[in-house]
């Protein structure tokens, strides 16, 4: 891998984890572009990295495919992949219908899927690539009450290992991380339904679920990210990093 000048598709690029992840990839020299709804947030971040907005609502499976057709048009072939873009809805067995399932799925899964399947046969075809899925913890082990979130980032681990043994001697390398609760829009969402269900400080309960007794920041996750695309990393495939303060040690 030649990171300089280097293209990278950040889904979800607009804020959180996945702004993070952009600007830590611009520092690092890659060219990279931002996807997701929000055209005004992109841009934002688009403009401060020198880099480039494709709006796409990634939870249309063709919109995906769409997208790296764009990104290949546009701005040129994609050496790394990132698939960031998530949504994280908590409810009991029984109140996760069938809209919350499914579009958990299209979006944490199917997108994923649909962006791998249109980038990285043509990374193998260049001799090489990067792709990070951004899993989770609960994509290692069970939570309640968050079954179609678990079931998902549960499938992007195996979609994850399966590439990575598929595309191994290909140059492409596959692998994901998997964050404990982040400092994000989703984290505090998450503590806000703690807090509502328990009456508990939503942040402190989130964080004492870490030995470091804290959230991770999206400059972590995004450091995480960077340490798989170095030539140096080459050896790292289908591994799925859990990122935690400990917590699944
Ligand atoms: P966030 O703050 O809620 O951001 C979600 C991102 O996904 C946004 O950029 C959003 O952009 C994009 N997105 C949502 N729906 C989309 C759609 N239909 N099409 C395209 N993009 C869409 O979440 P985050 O904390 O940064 O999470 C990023 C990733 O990390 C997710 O996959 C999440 O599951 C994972 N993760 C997060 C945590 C945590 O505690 N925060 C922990 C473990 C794993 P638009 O709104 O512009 O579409």
């Amino acid at each position: 891998m030649n990171l300089p000048g280097a293209i990278a598709l950040v889904t979800g690029g607009g804020r959180g984890i996945g702004e993070a992840i952009a600007r830590r990839l611009a520092a690092g020299g890659l060219r990279v572009v931002v996807s997701g709804r929000d055209a005004g947030a992109l841009e934002a971040v688009a403009r401060a990295i020198g880099g480039v907005a494709i709006p796409a609502d990634l939870s249309d499976r063709d919109a995906a495919a769409g997208l790296a057709a764009a990104v290949a048009r546009d701005v040129g072939p994609i050496a790394v992949l990132v698939n960031n873009a998530g949504i994280a809805e908590s409810a009991p067995l029984a109140r996760t219908d069938d809209g919350l399932w499914d579009r958990t799925m299209a979006l944490n899964v199917t997108a994923a899927f649909a962006l791998c399947r249109a980038v990285v046969p043509d990374m193998a075809k260049r001799g090489g690539g990067r792709v990070v899925n951004l899993a989770s913890n609960a994509g290692l082990r069970g939570y309640a009450y968050t079954s179609a979130y678990c079931a998902s980032k549960h499938a992007l681990v195996g979609l994850t290992r399966a590439l990575a043994v598929e595309f191994a001697r290909s140059g492409v390398t596959v692998n994901a991380v998997c964050p404990g609760f982040v400092d994000t829009a989703m984290g505090e969402r998450a503590a806000a339904n703690i807090a509502r269900a328990t009456g508990r400080d939503g942040r402190e309960a989130l964080a004492a679920l870490s030995p470091q007794r804290r959230l991770m920041t999206p400059e972590e996750v995004a450091h995480a990210v960077w340490s798989f695309l170095p030539h140096e990393a080459r050896g790292l495939t289908g591994q799925c990093i859990a990122l935690d303060g400990g917590q699944s040690a």
